[in-house]
């Protein structure tokens, strides 16, 4: 049989390595934090500390070649290790495995030339700089690139670009930025209108306006104003018009990563459900014993176990190198729901303590509020599911194709 859900042993150690690691340097630290109100200089010097640490363990960067200083994971590896790092608020921080930088990093290696990876990729990869990717617009419907009105034009040896983006993470303390903007007035396919640049930050024109405010507070998520900024034409990324591309290409990997995360957080929240069921007294029974509460830890190990299946069958088909835009997108999906659901049946069963800022479920839920708008609304992942299965079916008969092309 070639099904085999088991790692290779080096994995299944480099899995436990990073439980410990979490364990013994990242949770320590988050409780310290929590327990004295930490301020930004803290938390810097802190992560700069867990950051020597993850080199000294060997666990620094897991998805980069080691070329790059990396571990040289694959997708389905980097599943196992992102999960476990996701139950922490800091883990992926101190791997350097944390988006947007994640993303990005992907993106440079793929698409950039020998020089911009020299200057860029490899300063990120060694964690002397911060990036963010600039793509979303207040003005225009973030899940239509095709409507980007960042718009930049030729001026000899140098591109012009004014703009505004806005939910930029981590633009604050970034050295530079991928930015999307329109470059094609006419260009055959709507898809091919836009172009990526790297800026370096700071840079004339290019102005934090704020961080915006969310329900959770203000993480780093930034407004931009772009004026009349100029860039020479060498911090292009990729070619003319391959804008949208990079984009899908960047996003595809980036999304699973979200996933990877968000599973951690989704086993956070069954394994604390479970833990208040059995401690919990009610009516004669603990909150285990009665079916009600049993029905809500079901659900969840149910969804939970999908979730896990559709990460790594969708880890598996990037690292085969095959078309994954179907399957992603149904990870994406499901996996952002199911978080939403996992984590609020875990605050039902912990009752008022869920709701308190005493247990994380509450952060939590926040955090997972955004899983299921940002980097492809929930709709528009449906939409994309339903052409594919509509078109398998129309070029085959049949949807199979459509639904993981699984040999069943
Ligand atoms: C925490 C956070 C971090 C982010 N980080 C970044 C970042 O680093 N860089 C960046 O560029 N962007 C970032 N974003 C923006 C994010 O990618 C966008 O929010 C997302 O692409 C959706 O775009 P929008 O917000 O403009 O919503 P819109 O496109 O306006 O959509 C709003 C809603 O309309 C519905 N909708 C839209 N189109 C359709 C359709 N065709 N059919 C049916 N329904 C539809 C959906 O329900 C959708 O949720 C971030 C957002 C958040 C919340």
């Amino acid at each position: 049989m070639a099904i085999d859900f088991t790692f290779p042993p080096e994995i299944d150690e480099i899995r436990f390595k990073v439980r410990d690691f979490l364990d013994q340097v990242v949770r320590p630290v988050e409780r310290k934090a929590d327990e004295n109100d930490w301020d930004r200089d803290d938390w810097i010097k802190a992560i700069i500390e867990m950051r020597g640490a993850a080199k000294d363990w060997g666990l620094w960067l897991p998805h980069m070649p080691k070329e790059y200083g990396g571990m040289g994971l694959g997708h389905v590896a980097m599943a196992s290790v992102a999960a476990e790092a996701g139950k922490t608020r800091m883990g992926p921080f101190a791997m350097n495995a944390q988006a947007p930088d994640e993303g990005n990093m992907h993106t440079l290696l793929h698409w950039a030339s020998a020089e911009q990876k020299e200057k860029y990729l490899k300063p990120l990869c060694d964690g002397w700089m911060r990036s963010c990717f600039a793509m979303t617009e207040p003005e225009v419907a973030g899940s239509d690139p095709t409507l980007i009105q960042t718009k930049a034009y030729e001026d000899g040896d140098e591109w012009v670009i004014s703009g505004h983006k806005w939910f930029i993470s981590g633009a604050r303390g970034a050295n530079f930025a991928i930015l999307i903007a329109r470059t094609e007035d006419d260009p055959e396919l709507p898809q091919a209108a836009n172009s990526a640049f790297i800026v370096d930050i700071p840079s004339e024109g290019w102005e934090v306006v704020r961080d915006v405010a969310t329900l959770s507070g203000s993480h780093n998520h930034c407004e931009i104003r772009i004026t009349d900024l100029r860039v020479h034409k060498s911090q292009m990324l990729g070619g003319r018009g391959q804008g949208h591309l990079l984009g899908q290409a960047r996003l595809g990997p980036a999304r699973l990563a979200h996933c990877m995360r968000w599973i951690g957080q989704a086993e956070v929240a069954l394994d604390m459900m479970v833990d208040r069921a059995l401690n919990r007294y009610s009516h004669g029974s603990l909150l285990a014993e009665k079916q009600g509460i049993q029905w809500m830890i079901a659900d969840s190990a149910m969804e939970l176990y999908q979730c896990k299946l559709m990460v790594l069958h969708s880890a598996f088909l990037i690292d085969s190198g095959v078309d994954f835009k179907t399957e992603v997108s149904m990870a994406k999906h499901f996996v952002a729901n199911a978080l939403w659901r996992i984590i609020d049946r875990a605050i039902q069963v912990h009752g008022a303590l869920g709701y308190s800022s005493d247990t994380p479920l509450g952060e939590m839920m926040k955090q997972a509020r955004w899983a299921r708008f940002a980097d492809g609304a929930d709709e528009i992942h449906q939409m994309r599911i339903a052409q594919r299965t509509i078109a398998a079916y129309k070029d085959n008969g049949t949807t199979k194709a459509a639904t993981g092309n699984l040999p069943l």
